[in-house]
């Protein structure tokens, strides 16, 4: 599983200093030497901003009073964005009356420390608010993953294929998208049990999780169905992986049940030129073909290559490529 932190284990949690007084960031660069962090500054709200979309901080220490762009309005707009609204702000202010504080917590930062800061203050306050953005982190990262088995969950797939799709609008290119459905899974738990059910489904996840390239994603969709997002991969290719992992699947030796074997029934829609389809097209394209698989009789791959000529338009899958 890639992590998605901002800040992976072992690299320095970068800290922007958003502060009009040229003064204030060379006493904070020179006060802050010994923490574990990367340093980057801007002189005025308007350049925090543009540093903010470029660098992703961990955590911002603001001034209020500054021209143009004040901290208020900072403040505002970085919590408006959703890319940005989760980074802790730490207040750095000469401002210490009760109504400004009011004011900058109610938009939403984490601390406030009035100028002149005493050091061994400022740096706990620090850590502590880059603490809680890395547990904040970690847990926003578990919520995408599913439980059972490890894999992405169905969340995170809605948001990630909007995100590929959105890609190859942009910038045409390769994309495939595969469904992956679980052959008479009813009849495992029925006959076997739930925990034989589960276990089948742990192993499907862990076939998919070794068998994909680093760039591929495999997510559980929900139930017996998985789904893999392969970006840069033309249909054809995406069609060969997934009938290596059908017959990896096909191989495996359950303990609970070594006499029955289980198979997957696989839909692949890809185009090599990024077709014109929304992303809930592309979706519903694949799981056509998880559908043409099924009712052509299981264990097999069905692909459907969007952009061969108006077959973009249309969800006829391609000829079935029998299992051997
Ligand atoms: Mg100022």
């Amino acid at each position: 599983m890639t992590s998605s932190a901002d800040n992976p284990a072992g690299t320095r949690s970068r800290v922007l200093i958003v502060d009009d007084s040229p003064d204030v960031h060379r006493l904070l660069r020179a006060r802050l030497k010994q923490e574990e962090i990367e340093i980057v500054s801007a002189e005025s709200g308007r350049a925090g901003l543009d540093e903010v979309a470029k660098q992703r901080p961990s955590l911002i220490l603001l001034d209020l009073d500054m021209p143009g762009i004040d901290g208020f309005e900072f403040l505002r707009t970085l919590k408006e964005d959703s890319a940005t609204h989760h980074i802790p702000v730490v207040i750095l202010s000469a401002m210490s009356n009760p109504q400004d504080k009011v004011a900058a917590f109610d938009l939403g930062a984490h601390d406030f420390v009035t100028k002149p800061f005493e050091l061994t203050e400022l740096r706990v306050r620090i850590r502590a608010a880059l603490r809680m953005n890395a547990l904040l982190q970690m847990l926003s990262q578990r919520a995408q993953i599913d439980g059972l088995t490890g894999l992405w969950n169905r969340a995170y797939f809605d948001q990630r294929v909007q995100d590929e799709v959105a890609r190859v609008q942009r910038h045409p290119g390769p994309l495939s998208i595969a469904f992956i459905d679980a052959d008479h899974f009813k009849s495992i738990n029925d006959t076997f049990g739930h925990p034989a059910g589960d276990a089948v489904l742990q192993g499907i996840g862990r076939t998919l999780q070794r068998s994909i390239r680093q760039t591929d994603i495999a997510c559980r969709y929900g139930g017996e169905e998985f789904v893999l997002i392969m970006p840069a991969t033309p249909p054809a290719d995406a069609q060969a992986l997934c009938d290596r992992i059908r017959t990896t699947i096909e191989a495996l030796v359950w303990p609970r049940h070594p006499e029955r074997k289980v198979t997957v029934s696989m839909g692949v829609a890809g185009s090599s030129i990024g077709a014109g389809l929304t992303a809930p097209a592309w979706v519903e394209a694949a799981d056509q073909c998880v559908y043409s698989a099924k009712k052509s009789g299981r264990n097999r791959v069905v692909m459907n290559d969007l952009s061969a000529g108006k077959a973009a338009a249309s969800t006829e899958p391609a000829p079935l490529r029998k299992a051997g």
